[in-house]
């Protein structure tokens, strides 16, 4: 394996995949074993590919204690289309749902929902310029909502919610896009969840969607056959060709999560990598977090320096010294580091480094 070349990549999405993953997709290219073809140019109807997909399933399934009555699916469109997808079915025409507003994500979530129907902004942390997470006593519900849905991790702030929201017999809707299996998740909370796989799961190109059988009943028969749930239930996600490499790599990633020893123990690795680096930002005063404490993100970590002139040198620096893509969003400025599932400690390590010689030379 030739590692020599690699630098950090803290890109946001896409992002890092693990090193053994990349090896051993680069080592099947050519051929699957057993299969004599690459993934690249097999059916998506062929026997090796179902194998595929099932598998990936099943882990899906086992990794996150997925209860009964859940479906598995693995859509296109990103997790933009599902801004539009969730409320077309399960939103009806006179009905409201309730929106979480956290971020530029959730955002987008709700302008494509009003398209549809009602939405209820029932809190959003907009006035604090998206820097922390509202409390439970800070959402208003409406307990006649069609459902309720918030943004579990806010890539762009890098704000995370540290609780599941309570919101009684109302179905939960969670964009986990940015935090999916970076942790345990109790799906049966949940009556849909998605997430698009470039972050943790896989490279760009799928998005993952668990929905409880019970919300299939809401689609309209009106809606596109490819916007409706039903339809990519009813065909196992192969209603038409799903995209086979994505799905080939997300297995690889499942199978090394797994290995690694499922949710919890990832849980463990990315809290100390996180406590690592607001660790360092924390510790003097010189650089400051974005997101307030009780809200931080794990898997993304958002800080500012002293001035914008030394954060453009930061960023530069940074990158000549291999640490890559640390720039933050223009929206928030500063920096952001990405330390998805797949970003090695070691990287973490170097970063901290980084930031304390840069401070002990700049500061
Ligand atoms: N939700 C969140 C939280 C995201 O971070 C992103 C992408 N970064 C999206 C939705 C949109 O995802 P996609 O590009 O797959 O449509």
């Amino acid at each position: 394996m030739t590692t020599t070349n690699r630098i950090y990549n803290f890109s946001a999405g896409p992002a890092v995949l693990p090193l053994e993953v990349l090896a051993e997709a680069r080592e099947n290219l050519l051929s699957l074993p057993g299969v004599g073809m690459s993934i690249l140019e097999i059916s998506h109807r062929s026997k090796p590919f179902d194998e595929i997909i099932q598998a990936a399933e099943s882990d899906i399934r086992r990794l996150a204690g997925i209860p009964e009555g859940y479906h598995v699916l693995f859509l296109q469109g990103g997790a933009s289309l599902q801004f539009s997808m969730v409320p077309m079915n399960l939103l009806p025409q006179d009905g409201s749902a309730d929106y979480i507003v956290t971020g530029s994500w959730s955002q987008k979530a709700v302008k494509e929902a009003r398209r549809v129907g009602g939405v209820k902004v029932a809190a959003t942390t907009e006035k604090d310029d998206f820097n922390r997470i509202p409390a439970q006593q800070e959402l208003s519900l409406d307990p006649e909502a069609a459902y309720v849905h918030y943004t579990t991790n806010n890539t762009i702030f890098g704000t995370e919610f540290a609780y599941v929201p309570q919101v009684g017999t109302v179905p939960l809707v969670a964009d986990a896009s940015s935090d999916i299996f970076s942790g345990p998740l109790d799906v049966s909370k949940f009556a849909l969840v998605y997430a698009g796989a470039q972050k943790n799961l896989a490279p760009a190109g799928m998005t993952l969607v668990i929905i409880r059988d019970d919300m299939l009943k809401r689609t309209p028969a009106s809606l596109p056959t490819m916007l409706q749930y039903t339809t990519h239930v009813e065909n196992t996600s192969l209603y038409n060709t799903p995209p086979v490499f994505t799905i080939y790599v997300m297995g690889l990633v499942l199978k090394w999560l797994v290995k690694l020893g499922g949710l919890e123990a990832i849980d463990r690795v990315n809290t100390r990598k996180a406590d690592k680096l607001y660790g360092e930002i924390d510790r003097t005063g010189f650089y400051r977090a974005h997101a307030q404490p009780g809200s931080r993100s794990r898997m993304n970590i958002t800080f500012r320096l002293p001035s914008e002139e030394l954060e453009k040198t930061f960023a530069r620096e940074a990158t000549a010294a291999g640490l890559d893509g640390l720039k933050g969003h223009r929206s928030v400025g500063g920096m952001r580091a990405s330390v998805y599932n797949a970003f090695p400690e070691a990287g973490v390590d170097a970063l901290v480094q980084f930031m304390q010689e840069f401070e002990r030379t700049r500061g």
